[in-house]
């Protein structure tokens, strides 16, 4: 922990990355990203099926505010269908925000070249919401 504690105003967005391993998982996750975009307002990052940063498998990205975080990581933890989740919050320390203050649902998966993150970074906002959710959570 810091010399005094942080704030929670600290995070000002989250990411969750949906990671999957061959075709069975990324059917999966596919339905998945669809099932999130009908229920929550959050940028919908695209499909990366090479290795991207930090990332050890193909993932997609979901970015969202920080009131999202109430209804979207309870929702994900019912229905991630086996896939492991990495759920890590954005502050102005992106290594620590990948290494120190994330957390998974399911299996755990290495976070490579940590390295490359930034000790300090300017905060990361969500990105512009891009679904039109239409089902309650
Ligand atoms: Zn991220």
């Amino acid at each position: 922990m810091a010399a005094s504690p942080l704030p929670v105003a600290t995070i000002v967005s989250y990411h969750a990355h949906v990671y999957f391993d061959g075709p069975d998982e990324r059917a999966l996750a596919l339905r998945l990203r669809e099932e999130i975009a009908a229920r929550f307002p959050v940028a919908m990052g695209r499909v990366h099926d090479r290795l991207v940063g930090p990332h050890a498998r193909p993932m997609y990205q979901v970015s969202f505010a920080v009131p999202v975080f109430a209804t979207l990581i309870p929702w994900l933890m019912l229905n991630r269908d086996g896939l492991s989740i990495l759920i890590h919050p954005n502050t102005a320390a992106e290594r620590d925000d990948h290494l120190e203050r994330a957390f998974w649902l399911g299996a755990p998966l290495p976070i490579l070249h940590a390295d490359d993150l930034a000790e300090e970074n300017e905060p990361q906002g969500a990105n512009p919401v891009n679904t039109t959710p239409h089902l309650e959570p």
